[in-house]
């Protein structure tokens, strides 16, 4: 464990926030009971442009995602759990979201959960956020749209991602251990791991694609995908677990029901929009205001 001094408070509240990845279970053994097995609104699933129905949408706000915060990263037996510094809110809002969503924790799936028409590339993050109407996740997750996370697919290049670079180099550190908490070097922006173009995506309502599955999952995958190289993708395979080599950690995909995949853009022919989805632009930018300005009074404290 490599842990800078300054990375004490944030390492405390690594410890406070709730383990929602953690407990006894594994990818290898499909004996998940619960609403795993008898939800109907379970993550992951197969995402198909044709069938996706076509809304118009205000772009995605990416809260104070672009400011370089200390952060660590965990391994907890399941994945890599990249935790960041939070004095000022970072969180998602508007893009067809009903309220303010902070984030909570980064994870890592190799391969992809979400496949995009059955085809699986080979890595997906998922930042998890808490609607700021609850206090934590553990609240949030009795409500169906308490939890919004947005996943970003990776697609395989010859070209090193260089924001991925000191991300993989906590993992070497923490790869071996399970518990293992490793600083990154340098301070990181939630941002380095998105694509340039956010506006477009996949929306539908689903779960945790880990135990309990609880169905509280207001799901955005984003369309354009992140570069990576195959050597970057290769140390994903090298974190250990108690019960050897996390070689894959993907849930496959599960049926859709009668769930509706929408596929949201700012740029679509607006022929859905309705007045209720005007209200809702308006409210998502009014509750922006709010943390945008408790943050820049933070900021002169800081
Ligand atoms: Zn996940």
């Amino acid at each position: 464990m490599h842990l800078a001094p300054s990375s004490l408070l944030l390492m405390l509240l690594t410890v406070l926030i709730p383990e929602i990845l953690a407990g006894d279970w594994h990818y290898s053994e499909e004996q998940w009971t619960g609403q795993c097995s008898e939800g109907k609104k379970q993550s992951p699933i197969d995402l198909q442009e044709r069938i996706g129905k076509r809304e118009r949408v205000e772009p995605l706000i990416f809260l104070h995602y672009n400011r370089p915060v200390q952060a660590n990263l965990t391994n907890n037996g399941h994945t890599v759990v990249l935790n960041v510094e939070q004095y000022c809110e970072v969180a998602v809002a508007a893009g067809g979201l009903r309220g303010l969503y902070q984030l909570d924790e980064i994870h890592f799936h190799w391969e992809a959960e979400h496949t995009i028409d059955k085809k699986r590339l080979p890595l997906e993050v998922h930042f998890v956020h808490h609607n700021i109407l609850y206090n934590n996740i553990t609240q949030a997750l009795f409500y169906e749209q308490g939890l919004a996370v947005v996943a970003v697919l990776f697609h395989e290049t010859e070209q090193v991602n260089t924001n991925m670079v000191p991300v993989l180099e906590a993992l070497e550190e923490s790869a071996d251990t399970v518990g293992d908490i490793t600083a990154l070097t340098s301070p990181f922006s939630p941002s380095a791991l998105l694509p340039d173009d956010r506006n477009s995506f996949f929306r539908y309502q689903g779960s945790l694609t880990t135990p309990p599955c609880t169905e509280a999952v207001i799901w955005t995958v984003l369309h354009k995908t992140v570069p990576i190289s195959k050597l970057q993708l290769e140390k994903f395979r090298t974190v250990n677990t108690t019960a050897g080599l996390l070689d894959a950690n993907f849930r496959p995909t599960q049926p859709l029901n009668s769930r509706t995949v929408y596929l949201m853009s700012d740029n679509l022919i607006d022929d859905n929009e309705t007045a209720s989805a005007q209200k809702f632009k308006c409210w998502s930018y009014i509750i922006l205001i709010i943390p945008m300005i408790l943050c820049s009074s933070l900021r002169q404290y800081v």
